[in-house]
């Protein structure tokens, strides 16, 4: 197990810094009954996130987490890279449009003090996860949408460009004339690869953030589980964060990473937290053999985990001691 691994390495690295290891028994403990979240650290800083372009997020964001920076800072920084990359086809510059030939973006980022910011279904911005900081920063308000969030964005300063690539473009023409105007956007295991990352930072801090351009060729005006707190992320920095990717319906219903945080909050290690979530997301998806839900969790104590419906989800995984790609368990 990924958590469990780095977490005795860092115990090594621990004793050669001079700080506290957990003693044998201590960990035999905590393999037998799920520790409570505020027992003391055990790796800092970590950065974790979804999918192969994860990799590349944790890395941007480690120099912030590596000089001591902060996570909610790392957090931002590590999503811009997928939103700017054309290459990716379900986060931001590139993402699929939506039926209409529209691409409207999903994103939310959240604190180590409970505050959060999201925006969806807003067109024309390259970094929705910039403007999502900028509304719980600036703004009483936690969400914008829509055409108000493109004129927030607008009135602050950011720029708007056009975010439909010709490929994109191209491979939604190709879509309509195979499936015809009124066919109802594809709903399988496929459809995903929205970034979620959560980060740990030295002080201990949490943050998350998540962003997307959601399910491909939706009907316009859909948003998606990314930008609802509670559902695409949730953090509480007394437990830990949650991050969700997949189909996002199934996810709302079951309000996701809220329940994978109220789980570790109860004791369950992350892993486990993830897959009593996708078990709660299977009860109430009679469909979910048809369609892919993944999270990955990481709690206060830099141990984290991740589960997913059907195979193929990987996330990937940034301490001071590994940088690695792991394939989630699923249920399928
Ligand atoms: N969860 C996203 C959504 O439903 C899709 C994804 O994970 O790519 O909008």
């Amino acid at each position: 197990m990924a958590d469990r691994r780095s977490f005795l390495k860092a115990s090594a690295l621990g004793a050669a810094a001079g700080l506290p290891i957990l003693t044998a028994c201590a960990q035999a403990e905590d393999e037998a009954t799920a520790q409570a979240p505020d027992q003391g650290p055990a790796v800092r800083p970590v950065a974790l996130a979804t999918w192969i372009h994860g990799v590349d997020a944790n890395r941007a964001a480690w120099p912030i987490l590596e000089s001591g920076g902060r996570a909610l800072d790392a957090v931002e920084a590590g999503v811009k890279v997928p939103e700017a990359d054309p290459a990716i086809t379900s986060v931001g510059y590139g993402g699929a449009p939506d039926r209409d030939g529209r691409v409207t973006l999903d994103a939310c980022i959240m604190d180590e003090s409970g505050r959060c910011g999201s925006v969806a279904f807003l067109e024309h911005i390259l970094h929705p996860i910039s403007v999502a900081r900028r509304v719980m920063e600036v703004t009483p308000h936690v969400m914008l949408v829509g055409q108000g969030a493109l004129d927030f964005a607008l009135a602050q300063g950011f720029e708007r460009q056009d975010m439909l690539t010709e490929e994109a473009e191209a491979n939604w023409r190709r879509w309509m004339s195979e499936n015809g105007v009124t066919a109802p956007p594809p709903i399988n295991a496929e459809n995903h690869d929205t970034i979620g990352m959560l980060t740990l930072d030295r002080d201990g801090n949490l943050s998350g953030a998540c962003t997307t351009s959601g399910a491909a060729y939706k009907y316009h005006g859909r948003v998606g589980d990314s930008p609802i707190i509670g559902a695409g992320l949730y953090v509480d920095n007394d437990v830990g964060g949650a991050t969700a990717t997949g189909w996002g319906e199934a996810v709302i219903r079951a309000v996701g990473c809220f329940l994978v945080v109220e789980l570790m909050r109860q004791g369950h290690p992350p892993d486990e937290a993830c897959r009593l979530a996708v078990e709660r997301v299977i009860e109430k998806n009679p469909d979910w053999r048809d369609i892919q839900v993944g999270f990955i969790a990481l709690d206060k104590r830099g141990r984290y985990g991740g589960y997913c419906i059907a195979p193929g989800f990987n996330y990937a995984a940034k301490t001071p001691d590994l940088d690695e790609l792991i394939d989630a368990p699923s249920r399928l």
